[in-house]
């Protein structure tokens, strides 16, 4: 829209004023700033023409090359519910680079729904290895393989104060676990997304390295949380600076390593009167979960006026109509600064200059897009080689005669779907009882 337009549609005003109006405006549909100031003038409306967006709608917005978006699929707690899931954060940044912090279980719903390919979700950092951080990284391994990650999934986590409680072990025990569903799927599908890359770290490290790839830095930091073996973790990328606490205790190392953050993300817990009355537990009990193993809002506020983010983020409590304004309350006599109080699918993009905070609606049925690489068939050989690896009968493999004898025969409504198949793709597709 232009000045003449709006003169041809019978709107006067002095050019001064309307450049005030469409300053405005264009900042509102850019990239506002999160702010609790009030707009000078209403922004301009037109009965015929698209406003300013406060919804993010996956898979219709570019991300810059300088921004970051950021969207929670996952903020509550170890019982996950309909209306949240447990901890993990999505991370994606304007070179193309996706990151989800923490896969705590109910999260992978969320992530389908972002329409993302799950190819360009290969990368997850656990902060720590309760279920609520780490439990739907079965569902990322094994379903986002089926549905298009045919590359390794790679897996960063601390170690443990003895290596039986560090993130190595969990995922070996993990691939023990699913031994009996990868083994179903060796020869049916492409057999690479089905591979491990576990990378364990020393939990005790302070601000170390552990990811430095594409111009993105992921350093590591100790957390007090539980037992030994929490850390929590910073993501640096052209200039700006994202901070996830995972679960912990106040400590000084976030207070040292989060400092200039963009955002800062931290664990805030539900105030102890509500663990109480609302989950049960005891006075004594609340009490030592709500502000001993996990952050009191009071203290997440008095954690985030030292550390003093652009945005400050509480998440790790059910947040509803009657706990938000406890939280709220609590944080609010230790910290006044910016502040979100975390739900599923609430999204920020960052730049260097705003902040912008919305929630993504989306769309439940769906279906995660198509790989952006090629799969490959299932080879005669895979079943030989994954016996080999994994120290199998590769008779162990398959059918024995006992379940394929019990076989009904529909070779007769089967053989057609081949036959179609072959005609569409122009190619033989030998039935498999006839090879
Ligand atoms: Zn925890
Ligand atoms: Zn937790």
């Amino acid at each position: 829209m232009n000045i003449s337009t709006r003169k041809r549609t019978g709107v006067t005003m002095s050019g001064l004023a309307a450049a005030a109006v469409f300053g405005l405006y264009l900042a509102t549909a850019a990239a506002p700033s999160v702010s609790t100031a009030y707009a000078e003038a209403a922004p301009e409306l037109s009965p015929v023409k698209a406003r300013a967006r406060d919804t993010y709608y996956p898979n219709t917005e570019d991300l810059t090359p300088d921004e970051m978006r950021v969207i929670a699929c996952g903020t509550g707690m170890p019982t996950t519910r309909m209306k949240q899931a447990a901890a993990c954060f999505l991370v994606e940044l304007g070179n193309g680079d996706k990151f989800l912090f923490d896969a705590g279980s109910g999260s992978a719903e969320r992530i389908s729904a972002l329409q993302i390919p799950y190819n360009y979700l290969d990368k997850i950092f656990i902060g720590h290895l309760h279920s609520d951080h780490f439990g739907a990284v079965p569902e990322y391994w094994i379903g986002g393989a089926l549905m298009g990650r045919n590359q390794p999934l790679r897996i960063w986590g601390p170690s443990g104060r003895i290596p039986e409680l560090g993130t190595a072990a969990a995922m070996d025990a993990m691939q023990q676990m699913f031994l009996w569903d990868i083994t179903g799927r060796v020869g049916n599908v492409d057999p690479r997304g089905y591979k491990l890359e576990v990378n364990e770290f020393d939990y005790k490290g302070e601000n170390q390295v552990v990811y430095d790839e594409n111009g993105v830095v992921i350093r590591s930091f100790p957390a007090i949380h539980a037992i030994d073996g929490s850390v929590s973790y910073t993501l640096e990328w052209n200039g700006l600076k994202f901070v996830f606490s995972s679960d912990t205790y106040p400590n000084q190392w976030f207070n040292k390593y989060a400092k200039d953050a963009d955002l800062a993300i931290h664990e805030c817990f539900i105030a102890v009167p509500d663990i109480v009355n609302k989950l049960g537990f005891t006075p004594e009990s609340a009490l030592l979960v709500g502000t001993q193993i996990h952050t009191a809002p009071e203290a997440f506020g008095k954690v985030m006026s030292e550390v003093k983010p652009r945005m400050a983020i509480a998440y790790h409590f059910f947040k509803d109509f009657d706990t938000t304004a406890q939280v709220y309350k609590r944080i609010r006599k230790t910290y006044d600064g910016p502040l979100s109080l975390a739900e599923d699918f609430m999204v920020w993009n960052v730049t260097k200059d705003g902040i912008r905070e919305r929630m993504a609606v989306v769309e439940e049925s769906t279906w995660s897009p198509p790989t952006t690489r090629p799969n490959v068939a299932p080879s005669k050989d895979d079943r030989g080689k994954f016996a080999k690896m994994k120290g199998l009968p590769v008779e162990a493999i398959g059918y024995s005669d006992f379940i394929a004898n019990g076989k009904w025969n529909v070779d007769d409504v089967l053989r057609p779907i081949y036959q179609e198949a072959s005609e569409a793709v122009g190619r033989e597709f030998p039935y498999p009882s006839d090879k």
